[in-house]
């Protein structure tokens, strides 16, 4: 659902930590039924910091998990971040 409004909203403050686990984690890694998203090493690590730093094969997200229907992001279920 959307909402369009005009009205001025408060912003919430930005993001200045890193929440990502990563390393640590690595549950949207290992629960893609396609493999398809790959950890990148090659990056400043400190400069994303939502997100495990990483390289996602996106036609074989949008085609088919390991068991041949669509999947509908088991990469972000597996997510603890934010479920506390
Ligand atoms: S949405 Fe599903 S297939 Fe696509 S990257 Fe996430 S876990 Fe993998
Ligand atoms: S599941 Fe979430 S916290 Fe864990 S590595 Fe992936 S993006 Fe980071």
């Amino acid at each position: 659902m959307s909402v369009i409004t005009q009205a001025e909203l408060e912003p919430d403050p930005l993001i200045t930590e890193t929440i990502c686990l990563r390393d640590e984690c690595r549950l949207c890694v290992d629960n893609c039924g396609v493999q398809g998203i790959t950890p990148l090493e090659d990056v400043d690590r400190e400069s994303v910091f939502m997100n495990m730093p990483s390289l996602v094969d996106k036609k074989a997200c949008y085609l088919k998990d390991s068991y041949g229907a669509i999947c509908w992001g088991t990469c972000i279920d597996v997510c603890p971040v934010g479920k506390e």
